[in-house]
């Protein structure tokens, strides 16, 4: 089956490292010549909104998916005229939209932090007296790893963050004192399956994920896939879904969703029976989908910036080195590596081990 990757990057590199295997081949779609996907797709490089590139890219695929959610809605309707799109349109619109993401929420009776619509800075003003401050306002769309937000801790910071942000349709939002941030990783199949990753425990640096902790036995999981259950069934969804929380006060508030393979769950691909990569590919495939459950205890570190000899991070036991072969600039996801290891103790000293091989 010919599957189509709207994206180049090193999710749609993972996809294809995971579904070759599978019988799957790839074409990807992607503004950059050098997309580090295209060493495993036959690439096309080329627009999103361009109508003549869509056509060829659908024409050569039998089902189409995603590696990031801020493609044109527009462009995504007209392919999915043409071929499947899996997770399907009305997730991806949700997903792109932090004030639509976060009132499904609440509709399905999802915790969330508090969170008011806001167009204008009179809005503002009255969103962050409702609300309270800390808060944070955040860029309804096109918002990624931190960018497109600021915390408002007290009234005089409103106005700068408001000119700060381009004066763009925001959400204001309670500022959460979260214990620790988490995220579970689910797939759905096209008859209706549904199963689960053990969650990760995730720190962020500068708003960009930092490392994230596999913890089978999480006393959160359930509640964590109770969340996901209700998004995947509502959105009749097909694939990987991640859904971020904070947990708060020994409950969870959902922060994001995001509808394709994630960060927090690299650390599958040797950490677990099925990484989420091959995963999504069988439920995009119609295939039966894989065991998530772990082998041994697993974490990943990213490397972002800049990227460590691969000598230094192979030579600890139990980890294994990923390079997305991007070129290196700052604040850049350029790799990542996994440690694995058979028990939790020794698993955490290994990612101690490599941690002081990044900054
Ligand atoms: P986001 O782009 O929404 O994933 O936010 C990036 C990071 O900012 C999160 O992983 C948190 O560490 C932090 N953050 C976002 N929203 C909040 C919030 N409401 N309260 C506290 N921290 C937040």
């Amino acid at each position: 089956m010919r599957i189509g990757i709207l994206g180049g990057g090193q999710l749609a590199r993972m996809l294809g490292l995971g579904g070759i295997p599978i019988g799957a081949k790839f074409v990807t779609l992607d503004p950059a010549a050098d997309a580090c996907a295209a060493v495993v797709s036959e690439h096309i490089t080329g627009n999103y909104g361009d109508i003549s590139i869509l056509e060829r890219f659908a024409s050569k695929v039998d089902v189409i998916t995603y590696e990031f959610e801020n493609v044109p809605a527009k462009s995504v309707k007209y392919l999915a005229e043409k071929k499947p799109v899996y997770p399907s349109p009305a997730a991806l619109e949700v997903s792109c939209d932090r004030l639509k993401e976060k009132t499904l929420f609440r509709d399905l009776g999802i915790g969330t932090p508090n969170f008011s619509a806001v167009g204008n800075i009179y809005e503002l003003k009255s969103a962050a007296r409702e609300i309270g401050l800390p808060s944070v306002l955040k860029t309804r769309t096109l918002g990624y790893d931190g960018k497109g937000q600021a915390v408002l801790r007290a009234e005089s910071d409103i106005e700068a963050a408001w000119e700060r942000l381009g004066g763009v349709n925001c959400i204001l939002e309670a500022f959460v004192p979260f214990t620790r941030e988490i995220s579970v990783i689910a797939v759905r199949s096209c008859t209706g399956e549904i199963i689960f990753y053990p969650v990760s425990e995730n720190t962020h640096k500068n708003g960009i994920l930092h490392k994230a902790v596999c913890t089978p036995d999480d006393p959160m999981q359930k509640a964590a896939e109770e969340y996901s259950r209700k998004l995947l069934e509502e959105l009749d969804y097909v694939g990987v879904l991640a859904l971020e929380l904070f947990e708060a006060n020994g409950k969870l508030l959902a922060n994001e969703i995001a509808p394709r393979v994630h960060n927090t769950g690299h650390w599958s691909i040797e950490g677990a029976n099925t990484s989420q990569f091959e995963n999504h590919i069988r439920a995009v495939m119609g295939l039966p989908l894989g065991d998530t459950s772990p082998v041994e205890f697993s974490a990943m570190v990213n490397f972002i910036g800049e990227i460590p000899d691969a000598s230094s991070v192979l030579s600890i036991k139990g980890a294994h080195f990923h390079d997305y072969g991007k070129e290196a600039k700052p604040g850049r996801k350029l790799g990542h590596a996994t440690v694995r290891r058979p028990n939790k103790k020794f698993m955490l000293e290994g990612l101690n081990e490599v941690l002081a091989l990044v900054n």
